[in-house]
């Protein structure tokens, strides 16, 4: 079969990490894009797939990147300066690189603003400060001191990512579907667009089947991407880009005191914070308001201004069902209050069914809610592309197309998923996302009780965010 090369990387070309997603990445980077294999390195510290480095004749160094060694390590690999670094690693600081990248003047792209460790667990910093609130305004901050230097796309994965690329197609869709005349061209246009379509607010509505034949032992964590990932970002509070239509703040939610405030953040685990959300296939279900920054770029991307007044702003937050192993993993590991002593990724070849569905729910318009968005199978992924699930898929391809995106567009600074061209984004990736669907619902998160109990709700508005959260 031969594959499209979508760019050419001129000069080294590092990737830091080789967990569940450098893995999966790999075939693809071989498969879609020119690269010098004597320049390719991957920094890793485990060793644990070292041996599919050497099968790929990829040089490995075995080294933990730390605050100490981190520049003297990377400096050495882009003597000439000219080249990229892709960051897929855990507990290594994503804004330090950042700077890194421009002083040695290579593009750079992760898939989520990770610091040095001591900031997920055990921190002495208050709540408010360990969201991700902050650490987005430090890299946006930084990003004014770099315009015009070479590109740096922060958090590109499938979601952060993809899902900002998925969420111009359902605009675009939306507005064809109700009769609007669309032609966005840039950022306010796209915020007038989404007003204009009364779009109260957006989930990003996964829904992970996948399982495996074995059932879940005790004591494990088991999920289908990054345990680590997932319980750093999960036991961070909860915490959603804040809709000009909202009237009130949830029960221990609070307001950022500095900075734009297009967000609030609750005060407890957003792996244990519930809302009613929407799938296709499944319907009405539980997600996760797991913080993500696209809860943040959303909104901040799509307010409409006047002068220094935001007069429309979506509500946006994930709403994130895992696999129902990780659903029964957190839920021992929320009662028990530790961690499992042991955690395993599922691998493609452990997953006997279902997949991955992953797009924007986006309600409050003249269409009641609507679902677009990628649904790949397990099976569709093992066929497309090796050493990957589905959930691994979409994210892998999302840094495909960033990868290709800055090859391209080398000089862009900081950019997040919501800043670069969507098309040629999900052109690069849309053959590795299996169905791309558009979903009508009527479903509002007022309907299905079981019983009536106490609950906190507005009857009177049914988009309210009390509405959606269950808790
Ligand atoms: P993983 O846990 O499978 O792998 C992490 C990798 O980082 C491992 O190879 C590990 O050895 C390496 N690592 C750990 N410490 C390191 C250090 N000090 N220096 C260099 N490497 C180090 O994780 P994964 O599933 O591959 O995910 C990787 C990253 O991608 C995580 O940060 C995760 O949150 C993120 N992610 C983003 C998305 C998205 O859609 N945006 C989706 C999935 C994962």
């Amino acid at each position: 079969m031969t594959h499209t090369v979508h760019a050419r990387i001129e000069g080294a070309l590092a990737m830091i990490g080789f967990g569940s997603i450098g893995r999966g990445v790999l075939p693809l980077i071989e498969r879609h894009i020119g690269f010098d294999r004597e320049r390719f390195t991957v920094i890793e510290p485990s060793g644990e797939f070292a041996h599919l480095l050497r099968d790929h004749g990829i040089r490995h160094v075995q080294v933990a990147l730390t605050a100490e060694n981190f520049a003297e390590v990377l400096r050495g690999l882009f003597p000439e300066g000219k080249g990229m670094i892709v960051n897929l690693s855990v507990d290594v600081d994503s804004i330090e690189l950042m700077k890194l990248a421009q002083e040695i003047g290579v593009q750079y792209i992760d898939t989520v603003v990770e610091p040095w460790p001591g900031f997920y667990f055990g921190s002495t910093l208050p709540n408010a400060e360990r969201t991700n609130y902050p650490l987005r305004e430090r890299v946006r901050e930084l990003g004014k001191a770099y315009v015009g230097g070479p590109t740096a796309v922060s958090c590109c994965g499938a979601n952060p990512g993809m899902v900002s690329w998925l969420l111009k197609e359902a605009l675009l869709r939306l507005a064809a579907d109700t009769g609007v005349t669309a032609d966005p061209q840039g950022r306010e246009d796209w915020a007038g667009l989404m007003q204009g379509l009364g779009v109260k607010g957006i989930h990003i509505a996964e829904r992970d089947t996948q399982v495996s034949g074995k059932a879940k032992p005790l004591g494990v964590f088991v999920n289908t991407w990054s345990v680590d990932g997932l319980l750093s970002e999960g036991y961070q509070p909860a915490e959603l880009g804040w809709g000009t239509h909202e009237k009130r703040l949830p029960r221990d939610g609070y307001a950022f005191d500095h900075g734009p405030g297009y967000a609030i953040w609750i005060d407890r685990p957003g792996a244990d914070t519930r809302v009613r959300s929407w799938c296709p296939g499944v319907g009405p279900q539980y997600g996760l308001v797991i913080t993500h920054n696209e809860a943040l770029s959303i909104p901040d991307y799509y307010t409409v201004w006047d002068k220094d007044r935001a007069v429309y702003r979506p509500t946006c937050h994930y709403a994130y069902h895992p696999s129902n192993d990780a659903v029964l993993s957190l839920y021992e590991m929320n009662g028990a209050g530790v961690r499992q002593p042991e955690q395993h990724i599922l691998t493609v070849e452990e997953i006997t069914d279902g997949g991955d569905d992953l797009g924007v729910f986006l309600y409050g318009h003249a269409k009641g809610a609507m679902w677009y968005g990628s649904r790949l199978s397990c099976e569709e992924a093992r066929a497309l592309a090796p050493y990957q699930n589905a959930t691994g898929m979409q994210v892998t391809s999302a840094v495909l197309a960033a990868m290709v995106w800055a090859a391209e567009n080398p000089n862009e600074g900081f950019v997040e998923a919501d800043e670069m061209d969507h098309v040629r984004c999900l052109e690069v990736q849309r053959p590795y996302l299996g169905r791309i669907e558009c979903h009508y619902t009527d479903w509002t998160p007022l309907q299905n009780r079981i019983n009536s109990f106490a609950e906190d709700r507005d009857d009177s508005d049914t988009w309210q965010f009390v509405n959606f959260l269950a808790v």
